[in-house]
């Protein structure tokens, strides 16, 4: 039985397109990912933005930083669209976006959606001045913004205005809850700004990024509560390794299981020579661990104990899940509704053929000291038992023959349309 997506229920946001994709509304939550290239190297940022597009990452944001930067970003466009990858990019901006998009309108042009920071848009008189230059700039082109506010860049002014306006106060409150007071009023201060210069509520996503779990899960709450604008969710910061992604993945879960979000983004830190496409895959994982999208057949396994003392589920477990994923590509053009297959590779007889009953298709692999068999079971009833040197081939030659029976053929019409994860 494939897991059930769960219609959990969502906050009303706005819808905003950006190129093909939508964010809000009722659009299924959009995961994006970021370059970490020079975006002055043309040729490495594509190559990153093509391999970030191909793990599934739905925008690509690139920073823009500065006049190479922003001249090489219609050849990353035009890069990408040569490998007939249209997944829209983003430009993000900090101090001089202004005279960027001002002095190259073909950045501005090959750009989907510019990212503003309205803590870094300009200081005192000019502030206001370069953020309205940003947003003619957008409107001209027609672009949607997203006024993202992060606490590492916090506007200082608007910060201690509230802290001054705190103090005053009967009942003062403590200094965190100004400062999420401000990230608040930040972001929607500035998105009153933008909708007076005649920006249109459809073409804005609001973000407050911090680094710290609970303050982003009050924050989110707090914004979510305050407008109907569509919501970028990320812990910013999140760091390297398993702390990156068990702090990104606990605070976006309590948040989306609240229905707060419309698209993510998992902020890790690449261990040196580690493979960038990872945050795309975690975003993914979270959002079909906790059933709200289907990217990839999920794999349950037995996490193993004293009573495997071999490690051939480990290796089955291990080699049916890149089997899954490299077969992926092939499926998704062949079969509607293949990544939401589920399947189970157990260790032993004790949980082995109950939890293979629950998935499609499972296998129940010998522990120690059983017979040396391994029954498989199929939409919950056991089909064959697998014996032998051969078991992990036998067991992908069985999934695929699922699959091939199991999930309708996609139509020639279908094939030839975007490709569906990129519109979902
Ligand atoms: S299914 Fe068997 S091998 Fe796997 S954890 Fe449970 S008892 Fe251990």
């Amino acid at each position: 039985m494939s897991r059930q997506h769960h219609a959990m229920s969502r906050r009303r946001s706005i819808p905003v397109p950006i190129g093909h994709v939508v964010i809000g509304g009722d659009a299924p939550i959009v995961v994006q990912s970021m370059t970490n290239t020079d975006t002055a190297d043309a040729e490495a940022t594509a190559a990153q933005a093509a391999a970030l597009a191909r793990a599934g990452s739905e925008l690509v944001r690139i920073t823009v930083d500065r006049e190479e930067s922003a001249a090489a970003v219609p050849h990353i466009r035009e890069s990408l669209d040569r490998q007939g990858l249209s997944v829209p990019l983003v430009g993000d901006f900090h101090y001089n976006g202004h005279r960027l998009l001002t002095k190259y309108p073909a950045c501005a042009d090959a750009l989907a959606k510019y990212r503003i920071n309205p803590g870094n848009v300009g200081f005192r008189e000019k502030r206001d001045t370069q953020f309205a230059t940003m947003i003619e700039v957008a409107l001209k082109h027609d672009r949607p913004v997203r006024i993202g506010v992060n606490w590492g860049s916090l506007d200082q002014d608007l910060l201690t205005r509230l802290m001054d306006e705190n103090s005053r106060a009967r009942e003062p409150k403590d200094s965190s809850a100004i400062i999420h007071e401000a990230l608040i009023v930040s972001a929607l201060e500035s998105a009153a700004r933008a909708e007076s210069l005649g920006m249109g509520r459809d073409k804005i996503v609001l973000s407050c990024k911090v680094s710290d779990v609970q303050s982003l899960i009050s924050v989110y709450r707090g914004l979510a509560a305050r407008g109907d604008y569509a919501l970028h969710l990320g812990l910013t910061e999140a760091g390297m390794g398993s702390k990156g992604i068990v702090a990104s993945t606990a605070a976006l879960a309590v948040l989306l299981q609240q229905g707060i979000g419309d698209t993510i983004r998992i902020s890790l830190t690449p261990e040196p020579g580690g493979d960038r496409t990872r945050e795309v895959i975690v975003a993914q994982e979270i959002l079909q661990t906790m059933g709200l999208r289907a990217f990839v057949p999920l794999v349950s396994a037995c996490p193993g104990c004293g009573r495997t003392t071999s490690t051939v589920f480990q290796e089955l477990a291990d080699s049916i899940q890149t089997h899954v994923r490299e077969r992926m590509p092939v499926w998704r053009e062949r079969y509607e509704g293949v990544e939401t297959m589920s399947l189970a590779v157990m260790g032993c007889i004790v949980n082995g053929p109950g939890e293979s009953k629950h998935a499609d298709i499972g296998i129940s692999l010998p522990g120690t000291g059983e017979e040396p068999s391994a029954p498989v079971f199929i939409d919950g009833a056991k089909t064959v038992t697998l014996r032998g040197p051969r078991i992990a081939e036998e067991f992908q030659a069985i999934v695929e023959t699922y699959v091939a029976t199991r999930y309708k053929p996609r139509t020639s019409e279908l094939l030839s349309a975007p490709s569906a994860a990129a519109v979902r």
